[in-house]
């Protein structure tokens, strides 16, 4: 049997996404019980304590199939966020979404446009399609916003952005977006993807849903597993035209999202006070790690998220994996074609520590 042959033309292409080193796996390879995990862009203070005081209420219910049409959570989320509940759209976190959308637009003659240093999940889930990935330069490690247009072929269907990006931490302001909006021909789909929608709009100068008004193409994604505190138990969602979401819930597995997820998402949803204590806290983080980090001579990108990818100067895997030896997990940047730098995730104020203070140490 020639597996080569039989599997789907993209897949041949692809590798294996990697994800952050699990803290469990560091600590049984080197015999510790204290390794920092500031590698995934978790938020470091946990989920909201309503989520922890009330799962047990969901647990015993858990031989029930979870409410496929996730009726609580699309109506929560469009008081808070004034949309309509059919523009919703639920994912098994948010890349399940951004998956949707490739197997909603693209077939085998289609492209779909990406930055390049942008998340590493758009050319995924485009080439596992069978569809082209058009991957453009990025300016200043940012989206090349006029590139992208000028990229655009007559078979591109869709475009991703991600706003900010991970790893970069780039970020396009109002108005350059909405500008690059009106450009883009109405019949491509344009996601944003809003990951870290959170840890931007704190600061300023960010898009809500109300856009979506404007541009029946748009789809805008936003997730549970960052600034929300609910990574393991896969939960995101999207908006869009009413439209659009019909589309995506075509492809949406019945009951891809689960009960314990769906109730973390909704109990975290209405925790403002942890949520604005978590974000506080992050930019003060962020702060701490920039000024850290400029003293030990590493200049790193400016971060609208909360991590920083900061630049080695020299291939960055030596310096990773002494950090891992000393129990510090972050992330290298191979894949993402930043072969110099290393993004560490914004971390609880120990953990930031011990992290800069490693890193100082290592340099001797
Ligand atoms: C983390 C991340 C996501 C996906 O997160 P989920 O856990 O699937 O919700 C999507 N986009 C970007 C840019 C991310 O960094």
């Amino acid at each position: 049997m020639d597996l080569e042959k039989i599997v789907n033309k993209g897949i041949n292409d692809l590798s294996p996404y990697e994800p952050g080193k699990p803290i469990e796996d560091l600590e049984r390879e080197l015999g510790i019980k204290n390794a920092i995990k500031l590698a995934s862009n978790e938020n470091p203070v946990g989920p909201s304590p309503r989520v922890l005081q009330m799962i047990d209420k969901v647990l015993k219910d858990t031989h029930r199939y979870p409410d496929g049409n996730a009726t609580k959570l699309k109506e929560i989320i469009s008081k808070k966020f004034n949309v309509n509940s059919n523009q919703v759209t639920i994912g098994n976190g948010s890349n399940d979404i951004i998956e949707f959308i490739a197997r909603t637009f693209l077939s085998t003659d289609d492209s779909a446009i990406y930055s390049e240093h942008a998340f590493a999940v758009y050319p995924l889930v485009v080439k596992a399609v069978g569809a082209e990935g058009i991957e453009v330069p990025s300016k200043n490690f940012s989206h090349d916003l006029e590139a992208i247009l000028q990229s655009i072929k007559s078979n591109t269907k869709i475009i991703f952005i991600a706003n900010p990006n991970n790893p970069t931490g780039s970020f396009i302001g109002r108005a350059e977006l909405l500008e690059f909006l009106k450009k883009v021909p109405e019949n491509i789909i344009v996601l944003l993807d809003q990951a870290y929608f959170d840890y931007s709009s704190y600061e300023d100068d960010d898009v809500d849903f109300q856009i979506l008004n404007d541009f029946p193409n748009l789809v805008m994604s936003r997730s549970f597993s960052k600034a929300y505190g609910l990574a393991g138990f896969r939960i995101g969602y999207s908006v869009s035209s009413e439209l659009l979401a019909n589309y995506l819930n075509r492809v949406r597995q019945p009951f891809n999202a689960n009960s314990l997820a769906l109730f973390a998402a909704e109990q975290a949803l209405d925790d403002d006070e942890f949520m604005n204590k978590c974000l506080q806290l992050n930019l003060e983080q962020k702060k701490v790690l920039y000024g850290g980090l400029d003293s030990l001579g590493f200049y790193g990108l400016p971060s609208r998220g909360n991590f920083i990818s900061f630049d080695c100067q020299k291939n960055s895997t030596e310096l990773f994996n002494k950090l891992l030896n000393n129990g510090v997990i972050v992330r290298t940047l191979g894949v993402y074609k930043m072969p110099t730098f290393l993004r560490v995730s914004v971390g609880l104020p120990e953990e930031n520590l011990v992290f800069l203070e490693k890193l100082k140490n290592m340099l001797g």
